[in-house]
């Protein structure tokens, strides 16, 4: 039985995650924010939907201890975590100028250097079984830019090059490391920014949604969490032993262009 961590899986695409592993029988540590009680109950659920047990773990993406304990917790409790879905991630909108120095730092450490954390610490437990899938839940914006977004931008570009290095290094022990390049998912970090970039650029939210968000996706439809969590499936299968270093686009064709 296989145990994978989906980091920040509270919430939108991360939840979708851990709920396509738990129903496919996996071991799940569930993680991220939220209400204690919801929490609760979504862990309830998901723990109901196949054979595997699924645990939530609050670690801290920003704690470097905290994310080491997270993954001793997969060792402790799994024998070691086999997949690693790194998917954690914040947003801030706002121009370069007035760019809040806290927000870069929290977006740097959230989105990018918390998966050079989890990595870390779990390549090891990968190498010793020889087996390992590292998904990383990059974005379109890992391979294009958007105005108003230089933390996430610069983030999600970077771990692109994270996701390409490890693949590199860890090649011969069996173990993948792939990256997912969403465009538009309609999840709570989606649906936060509207309002914020309605401000930055001076329009209404149903303009943000029509002109800014989904102008760039050529299917003019937001993603679903499913399609995402589907695509993480896949790149956790033997199938895809052979895919590596690389990534898949979920973005309606929007980096076609
Ligand atoms: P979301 O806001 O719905 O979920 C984010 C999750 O991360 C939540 O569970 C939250 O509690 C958790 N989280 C936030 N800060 C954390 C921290 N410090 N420590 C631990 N967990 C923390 O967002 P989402 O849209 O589902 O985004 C998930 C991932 O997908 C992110 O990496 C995001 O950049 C990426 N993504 C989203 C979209 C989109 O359109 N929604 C597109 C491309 C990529």
């Amino acid at each position: 039985m296989k145990s994978v961590i989906v980091t920040g899986s509270t919430s939108g695409i991360g939840l979708a995650i851990a709920t396509a592993f738990a129903g496919s029988g996996a071991n799940v540590i569930l993680n991220g924010f939220g209400e204690a009680g919801e929490i609760e109950a979504v862990r309830a659920r998901l723990d109901g939907l196949g054979e595997g047990r699924v645990l939530y773990h609050p670690a801290d993406m920003t704690r470097p201890e905290e994310i080491a304990d997270l993954i001793g917790t997969a060792a402790e409790e799994f024998g070691g975590p086999d997949i690693l879905v790194n998917n954690a991630g914040i947003q801030h909108v706002e121009r370069i100028e007035d760019f809040p120095v806290d927000q870069w730092d929290r977006i740097i450490a959230i989105n990018l250097s918390s998966s050079f954390h989890t990595i870390r610490a779990a390549v090891p437990h990968m190498k010793r079984k020889g087996w390992g899938r590292i998904v990383n839940v990059a974005s379109a914006h890992g391979l294009v830019a958007s105005p108003f977004k230089s933390a996430y931008v610069a983030a999600k570009h970077g771990i692109m090059g994270l996701t390409k290095t490890v693949a590199l290094e860890i090649a011969e022990n069996g173990i993948t490391a792939n990256a997912i390049c969403p465009g538009y998912v309609l999840t709570p970090l989606v649906e936060k920014q509207i309002p914020d970039t309605a401000r930055a650029r001076g329009i209404s939210e149903t303009e943000v949604k029509n002109d800014v968000m989904l102008k760039l996706q050529p299917t003019k439809e937001f993603v679903a969490v499913e399609e995402v969590a589907a695509i993480a499936m896949f790149l956790a299968s033997d199938a895809a032993k052979s895919i590596n270093g690389t990534h898949i686009s979920v973005d309606g064709g929007w980096t076609a262009q």
